[in-house]
């Protein structure tokens, strides 16, 4: 689950993690008021910055300085309900319907600070680079020696002489450095206590004034983890998120949108994925793909459908199925039902394996409706990358 930056930031207040004061706004008005606070508090400027659930705000001209109150009127007026394109958003780009208006810092350095799960190590590992505040993806492409990592123990946590060596790379000012390690192990606090996936301060800024601050901080949940914290699930916004992965949600079904028009139902992450290699391999490009889990149900098989057709690029569907504890005749029932009941046009290519693999066969064969089979994964995938293309 993703959070925006100004919860993500009142979530580092509560464990000692300095972050530029603020308040978020999802009128004109509130925005209004916001930025008057701030400059009857006495601060010299304020920013004005989109809250979208995606980053590269800055380049796309989501995050914008005012010294006064009428700049600041004027940035929020551009930037509340503008269609906000990132590197992130994909070129359709995602509407900004909260803002963030807060004191502005006086920017000396910008560094890097994260922490994400590494696989390979099946460790958290805490990143730390010089070069903060452009994409931070690119720094790790490119050169990625320039990013300095502390692999975490999990038996013993982040310890303070690895948040010590991590600032000295950093090139902090001695004066700086207990105030670094105090940061970062506020930050690793925060990452376990919350149940984060992933924990980024970009950038990680010095002041003029000396201090260090977190300007900017993006934070992913652990899906897996939401069941125990109550408050967290709170600060979804689903307004963020792809309609159709919200609606596959409630049916408790994994729904992803890619940007192909081949639209996958799967049963298993690891399917998926040989799902959409295949698909690719055979010249083809998925659409989505829809994990409808291990124990689906005929309803949940409808939903999915459902799902799968709304989206407008699909022009052809492939269901690759595992039966296990799923068995393939109930799959093949649920697919024949919504093909019925949705009238459905488009082409369905099926490979399908496993527990009761005949029955579903049958099923499929007798329901007079025009089901491509096919014998194999390879098979199957030529098939449908075929029908998408009309052929
Ligand atoms: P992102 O583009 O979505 O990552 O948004 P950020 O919050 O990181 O802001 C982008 C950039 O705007 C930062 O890297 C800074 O250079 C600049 N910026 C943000 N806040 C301030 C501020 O208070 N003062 C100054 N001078 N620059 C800021
Ligand atoms: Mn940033």
């Amino acid at each position: 689950m993703k959070i925006h930056e100004y919860q993500a930031k009142e979530i580092l207040a509560k464990y000692g993690v300095a972050v530029p004061r603020g308040e978020v706004a999802t009128t004109l008005d509130e925005a209004a008021t916001a930025a008057n606070n701030l400059f009857h508090a006495g601060v010299p400027g304020v920013v004005v910055k989109a809250q979208i659930h995606a980053g590269g705000r800055g380049k796309g001209g989501g995050v914008k300085l005012a010294k006064n109150l009428d700049e600041a009127n004027l940035h929020s007026k551009n930037i509340l309900g503008m269609q906000l394109i990132t590197h992130q958003t994909g070129p359709q780009g995602q509407k900004v319907q909260r803002l963030w208006i807060e004191e502005a810092s006086q920017i000396d350095r910008e560094l890097y600070l994260g922490i994400v799960l590494d696989r390979a190590t099946a460790k958290l590992v805490f990143m730390a680079s010089q070069a903060g505040g452009m994409e931070i993806e690119e720094v790790a492409a490119k050169t990625p020696e320039a990013i300095y990592k502390e692999y975490i123990d999990p038996a013993v946590g982040f310890q303070p002489y690895q948040a010590r060596k991590l600032a000295f790379k950093l090139g902090l000012k001695p004066t700086q450095i207990n105030e670094a390690v105090k940061f970062m192990i506020g930050l690793y606090k925060a990452f376990v206590d919350t149940d984060c996936s992933l924990l980024e301060i970009n950038p990680f800024i010095t002041t003029r004034e000396d201090k260090l601050v977190a300007l900017d901080c993006k934070i992913n949940f652990d899906d897996n983890a939401m069941f125990r914290h109550r408050d967290l699930k709170e600060l979804r916004d689903i307004a963020e998120e792809d309609p159709l992965e919200v609606e596959a949600s409630k049916y408790a079904l994994n729904y992803i949108k890619l940007d192909g028009n081949i639209a996958c139902m799967v049963n298993g992450a690891g399917l998926a994925m040989a799902t959409m290699d295949i698909i690719q391999y055979a010249g083809g490009s998925p659409a989505n793909f829809l994990d409808v889990g291990g124990g689906a149900n005929q309803q949940q098989i409808e939903n999915a459908f459902e799902i799968l057709l709304s989206d407008k690029n699909v022009k052809a569907i492939f269901i690759n199925i595992f039966g296990g504890i799923l068995r393939v005749d109930t799959l093949a029932n649920g697919v024949v039902a919504a093909a019925k009941k949705l009238d459905v046009k488009l082409p369905i290519v099926l490979r399908l394996e496993g527990t009761n693999v005949e029955e579903g066969r049958k099923i499929l064969a007798d329901s007079g409706l025009n089901f491509l089979v096919g014998a194999t994964m390879k098979e199957a995938a030529d098939l449908v990358v075929n029908a998408a293309k009309g052929k």
